[in-house]
């Protein structure tokens, strides 16, 4: 007999690719039109995030309850919470629950215990529970940017630096990082804010979260690109916690590097964490994981410098001098120093710009393509200055060459302008090639290429971004 399934939906993406997922598999395998009994109860988003924002995962379990009532009222046998970030209510949630849970991920942590011996992770370790846990660590939460800096250099390199958290803690549950200290800056009024200086520049805190970039005035006015690229980042309540600094910050993703400890070994590791290969570039001696941080081209196209505080003080770096081209850590910074601002010079009155981002799930994920685009237009509507830097390519954001050369002089009203976008497009196609270091099939992310810098420079001209598929 089959189930009846309850599904709890919290972001209506999340919720509408859930029941989508289930039908399309169950499908394959009952057949055309075959699909269990499913019920899905849905509750405002905008109440969810209250909480969130607040971090009372019991106010987020409370709205969780809610929704199982309702599924066990309309008959379902179990539920399935398909929303990544609300799963952290679920101590609270499991223990009064009228219906059991389904967490896929443990199921399938389970099935793999059952199989084998070698399901020794430090996850299985630590305890009865297969959920991924973090490891141990001692926390300390400095008041000024001078004391975190101290204990940074304290504690030496076993030491970490915590902003928002979205991207370290799932690392550090994958035993990417496994730190004896994690210094937050969370409690640091002076990397907070987001103000214009006399001389024009806009200085965006690091700690300055996503949302707060997407929806502040003087970034929408000064910086757009920016904010349309912070707007796509992840969903909505990692953009409540996730911050601008550690965007810029953001560890390079691949494939075979971001799962678990339990994945990673059964493949022998490779060389960004714990082994010598790449599975990548067969044979080949450098990491190309990829640059996946959506701000980073962006703040690229607007000419932005970091602001880092350290040991031996202050100093400013040009942010295309910032990265390397290397995946094992692709950024010019030291253990110790903490990105404190981002400056943003003065753009023109007819400065415009646009991001364009290709993802799988538009409700959640990375990118398998970002592209900047910039367009600096004089009062008749001629292009003065342009630029182009595509990311989720390689180790490095890439800046499209002879963009400037193709669009000067260009008025955007007009045909040449159409023109001009397509042999930019094609000239973007040759010159990037992803890899197939993140998910997405290579070939197809490099024919995305001129659709999406087509497209997201049409936008920068029509102020319509950002460029989006869903
Ligand atoms: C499901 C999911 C989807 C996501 N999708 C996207 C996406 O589409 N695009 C994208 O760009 N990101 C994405 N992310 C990653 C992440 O949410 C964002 O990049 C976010 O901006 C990271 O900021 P944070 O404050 O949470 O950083 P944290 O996780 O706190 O830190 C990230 C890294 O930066 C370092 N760090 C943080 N702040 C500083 C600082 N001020 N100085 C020095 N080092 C610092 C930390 O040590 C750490 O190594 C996603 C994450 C998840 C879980
Ligand atoms: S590209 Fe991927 S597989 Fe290769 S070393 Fe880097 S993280 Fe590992």
């Amino acid at each position: 007999m089959s189930k009846h399934i309850g599904i709890v939906g919290c972001s209506s993406e999340g919720a509408a690719l859930c029941y989508r997922t289930i039908c399309l598999e169950a499908e394959s395998l009952m057949g055309k039109h075959a699909h269990p009994e499913i019920t899905m109860h849905t509750i405002s988003l905008a109440e969810y995030m209250k909480p969130t924002q607040e971090g009372s995962w019991q106010g987020v379990a409370e709205l969780m309850l809610r929704s199982a009532q309702a599924l066990k009222r309309a008959g379902a046998d179990f539920l399935i919470c398909p929303d990544n970030t609300i799963h952290q209510a679920m101590p609270w949630v499991v223990p009064n629950s009228p219906l059991p849970w389904l967490h896929i991920a443990e199921e399938v942590a389970r099935e793999a215990g059952a199989r084998s011996n070698a399901f020794g992770v430090a996850a299985a370790r630590r305890g009865s529970s297969l959920m991924l846990r973090l490891p141990k660590f001692e926390i300390a939460r400095p008041r000024q940017l001078s004391e975190a800096v101290a204990l940074l250099a304290e504690c030496g390199p076993s030491s970490i630096v915590i902003a928002g958290g979205t991207d370290l803690v799932p690392n550090m549950k994958h035993e990417l990082f496994t730190p004896d200290l994690v210094v937050s800056l969370a409690e640091i009024p002076e990397l907070r804010g987001i103000r214009r200086e006399t001389d024009g520049t806009l200085v965006i805190g690091a700690m300055s979260s996503l949302e707060q970039v997407a929806a502040n005035e003087l970034v929408l006015e000064q910086a757009p690109v920016l904010a349309q690229a912070a707007s796509l980042i992840a969903g909505p309540q990692l953009r409540s916690m996730g911050t601008l600094g550690g965007n810029v910050m953001l560890d390079t993703r691949c494939q075979w590097y971001n799962q678990t400890y339990f994945w990673r070994q059964a493949l022998g590791f490779c060389m960004k964490k714990d082994g010598s290969l790449c599975h990548v570039v067969e044979g080949g001696g450098k990491c190309v994981a990829a640059a996946s941080n959506d701000s980073a081209p962006a703040l690229m196209t607007l000419g932005a410098t970091l602001e880092i505080e350290g040991p031996n003080g202050r100093r400013s770096v040009a942010i295309d001098d910032f990265w390397l081209a290397d995946g094992i850590f692709n950024k010019r910074i030291d253990h110790g120093e903490i990105l404190a601002e981002i400056h943003i010079p003065p753009t023109p009155r007819g400065h415009r710009g646009a991001y364009g981002k290709l993802r799988d799930r538009g409700s959640i994920d990375f990118p398998l393509l970002g592209v900047a685009a910039r367009l600096d237009v004089d009062a008749s509507g001629a292009i003065e200055h342009a630029d182009l830097v595509l990311t989720a390519l390689a180790a490095q954001p890439r800046r499209v060459k002879r963009v400037i050369e193709t669009l000067r002089g260009v008025r955007i009203d007009t045909d040449d302008f159409t023109r001009a976008v397509d042999e930019v497009a094609t000239s973007a196609h040759k010159q990037c090639h992803p890899l197939p270091n993140i998910p997405g099939d290579h070939d197809y992310r490099r024919e995305m290429v001129p659709v999406y810098v087509r497209r997201t420079l049409i936008a920068a001209a029509n102020g319509t971004g950002p460029v989006h598929h869903i």
